[in-house]
């Protein structure tokens, strides 16, 4: 019933994505959807991750996608009650669509996640009741395999705790159907696994100049805003390599945020919905000079700085202005494989950020590397412009300025940047947290050279990322 609610729900939604003309982006949200999406054919945490933290090491054919087959047709699988009725084990049956082994289910997790309507609210697909009010004594009565899932009986009802009240009918004897799907689907195999198919892993592949070369992409704007194989397309290259390019954009002022909103809804900041990179007298930003402005990341001083950056070339006239991108990730995986110490250095040392200008003083302090296994999660802090001066104990700043010192030693590397000079009609589409971007030097007296820019959460890319995928699971285009 869970699948259904959801996938009718999605249905829509995706039938309205592909209907929408062009210049209207979707506005639906999709946010209490996402989590309870699977990244389906996203098959667990590869490359770089694996490296990092042995907690999310996945073996890729045990996270893999599960076929869309209905439930009715997967042979039973065996279920026991074992731990005194407070555990239950589910080991899929020979030939069934599930790979693990055997998944194990605790009872208070159980009792806890029942998807009945009366636990969960049918049409906000959230909670009804509060973890903490199943007992901590609770214990399956009854259990049995039925084609349509797992039925259990329950011992206990849950229990009153302040203002969330039991509600009547999850009292003693409440009956919960737990879809194969689910616990043998989502929630099948490790909590490792769960992980892996219940969020959207982030599994980049770390591209140098060559890679880049071979596998940048250029994506059609019309094929982009109007067709939902073109936004897949975008977003599995933002994905994998945090990086691609539109071409074809309309080089109206406002497109950047028509391009932007096909992801999600803009990012506000101190420098407005939209905001223009030219060289100007006086300027507030090293960004808006025709100076050289070296590898960096925006808007490290903010608590949570954007995860896209979006950036459309208007006017392009100048001797100069290269644009060039850089895998963080990359130089990340060859300060850690290179000079561990470096790396361990620069992943618990915070460095600071800040902009102090122009009636704004915004600060924050990061270490370089932050390492979430949580989320299974990367992020690099880079942006030397933008550092303020390091609140750190005199005797930590010899290490902390050679480890920055090894780690920019890769990020300066031209055999690991992507040069490009935009033409106008061009949009780069960037994850900020992790690929760099530089913009050479310019002669504003020879030419113009104007890009409008904006940013979005990287929240929106994972949800609209997530969303399309199943969706295309679906068999929805
Ligand atoms: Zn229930």
């Amino acid at each position: 019933m869970l699948r259904l609610t959801i996938g009718t729900a999605l249905r829509a939604v995706s039938r309205t994505a592909t209907a929408t003309p062009s210049r209207l982006p979707v506005l639906t949200s999709r946010a209490h959807l996402a989590t309870s999406i699977r990244a389906a054919s996203i098959t667990g945490v590869r490359s770089i991750h694996t490296s990092y933290t042995t907690t999310t090491t996945i073996n890729s054919s045990t996270a893999a996608a599960t076929p869309s087959s209905s439930s009715s047709e997967e042979p039973l699988p065996t279920v026991q009650r074992t731990k005194n009725n407070t555990t239950i084990e589910i080991q899929p049956a020979q030939g069934s669509k599930y790979h693990h082994p055997k998944t194990t289910l605790n009872a208070l997790w159980l009792r806890d996640n029942c998807p009945c309507p009366e636990c969960i609210h049918p049409s906000t697909r959230q909670k009804l009741h509060a973890s903490t009010q199943v007992p901590l004594d609770i214990e399956v009565t009854s259990h049995q395999a039925l084609p349509e899932g797992l039925e259990i009986v329950w011992s206990k009802g849950l229990e009153d705790v302040g203002d969330w009240e039991a509600p009547e009918k999850s009292q003693p004897g409440h009956r919960s159907l737990f879809p194969w799907e689910m616990v043998l689907g989502s929630y099948g195999g490790t909590p490792t696994e769960h992980r892996a198919e219940s969020r959207m892993n982030h599994a980049p592949i770390l591209w140098d100049e060559e890679l880049m070369k071979s596998k940048v992409l250029w994506l059609d704007y019309n094929e982009y805003m109007n067709t939902p194989e073109g936004l897949l397309k975008g977003l599995k290259h933002l994905q994998d390599y945090g990086l691609f390019f539109l071409e074809g954009v309309p080089r109206e002022d406002q497109e950047v945020a028509v391009a932007a909103e096909r992801i999600g809804h803009l990012r506000h900041t101190f420098y407005g919905p939209t905001w223009d990179v030219k060289s100007v007298p006086d300027a507030k930003n090293v960004a808006y000079t025709n100076l050289n402005l070296g590898l960096h990341m925006d808007l490290l001083y903010m608590e949570a700085p954007p995860g896209l950056q979006l950036l459309h070339s208007l006017e392009n006239s100048v001797p100069g202005g290269t644009s060039i991108f850089m895998d963080s990730f990359k130089a990340v995986e060859l300060l850690r494989k290179e000079h561990p110490l470096d790396y361990e250095v620069l992943c618990k040392t915070p460095n600071t950020f800040h902009y102090k200008n122009a009636n704004h003083h915004l600060h924050y302090n990061r270490p370089t590397i932050v390492v979430d296994p949580l989320n299974d999660a990367l992020t690099v802090n880079y942006a030397p412009p933008f550092q303020g001066p390091l609140e750190l104990p005199a005797d930590q700043m010899v290490a902390f300025y050679g480890a920055l010192k090894k780690f920019a030693g890769y990020i300066e590397r031209p055999d690991l940047q992507f040069r490009h000079t935009m033409r106008p009609g061009q949009c780069m589409v960037f994850a900020n947290r992790r690929v760099l971007h530089a913009r050479t030097a310019f002669d504003p007296t020879k030419g113009k050279r104007h890009l409008k820019g904006c940013y979005v959460d990287l929240d929106m890319f994972k949800d609209k990322y997530r969303t399309t995928l199943q969706a295309k699971n679906d068999g929805l285009f």
